[in-house]
């Protein structure tokens, strides 16, 4: 299948599950997940109009930023060193994986440094899983509490991801469950303005996490494809 053809699928079955759950398809957005393609596969989800890119290792990442940077806002989704804040702070506009306080301290600094805005997802384990990253629900609302004096560090919103389940229904409870957690946050008011964002769903499981209120989905196989190096 083309990339092209790819596009369309996905657009469709978004704007199917947007339908499904009275959603407004404006407010889902889709960040092309390059981790798995080529420099130049990347540049050709660029021109085909995906406008976030989402990359989880600086390593994979830093040809194709060092090309193709300034024509995409990129996402930074992997599981982020301490000591790699350094590099990806002025470049990726949005952090997918603050999950310790450590973390937070880090893009703070160099944020400051820099005179950057960076905009952080809290990641969250919900489902438990021990082999997933980010924090238990149980202590997001002492994190936000923690860094919401931080200046140049904006959270936006939560992050998860579901274990693998070769049925997409059985996610279901992960994605609500991160929404309820971030509406429970809400109430609290711990933060200066509501969370608003809530990054969940990748290619097994997308649409559920639309129809569980997904604002942002990180798609990469069944997106922009994956070859084989
Ligand atoms: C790889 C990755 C994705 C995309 O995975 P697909 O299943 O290929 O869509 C999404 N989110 C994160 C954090 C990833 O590492």
């Amino acid at each position: 299948m083309s990339l092209m053809e790819r596009i369309d699928q996905v657009e469709q079955r978004i704007t199917e599950a947007c339908r499904r759950s009275g959603r407004n398809r404006d407010d889902v957005h889709v960040i092309a997940v390059t981790k798995y393609v080529s420099l130049d596969m990347t540049a050709s989800v660029l021109e085909h109009g995906l406008h976030h890119i989402g990359e989880n290792r600086w390593q994979d990442a830093q040809a194709k930023w060092d090309a193709l940077g300034s024509q995409g806002d990129w996402h930074f989704i992997g599981h982020l060193q301490t000591n790699k804040v350094r590099e990806v702070i002025d470049k990726f506009r949005y952090i997918h994986s603050l999950d310790r306080i450590s973390l937070a301290r880090e893009l703070e600094k160099r944020a400051a440094a820099l005179n950057l805005q960076v905009s952080a997802f809290l990641q969250v384990n919900i489902s438990g899983e021990e082999s997933k990253y980010g924090m238990p629900p149980e202590a997001a609302a002492s994190f936000l509490k923690e860094i919401n004096s931080l200046s140049h560090v904006k959270v936006i919103g939560l992050m998860t991801m579901a274990p693998y389940e070769s049925s997409a229904e059985m996610t279901r409870p992960v994605f609500r469950g991160l929404r309820q957690l971030r509406d429970e946050l809400n109430e609290q008011a711990l933060t200066a303005e509501p969370l608003t964002e809530l990054s969940m769903g990748m290619s097994n499981d997308f649409e559920v996490a639309i129809e569980e209120g997904a604002t942002w989905v990180r798609l990469g196989s069944i997106l922009v494809g994956k070859e084989e190096d």
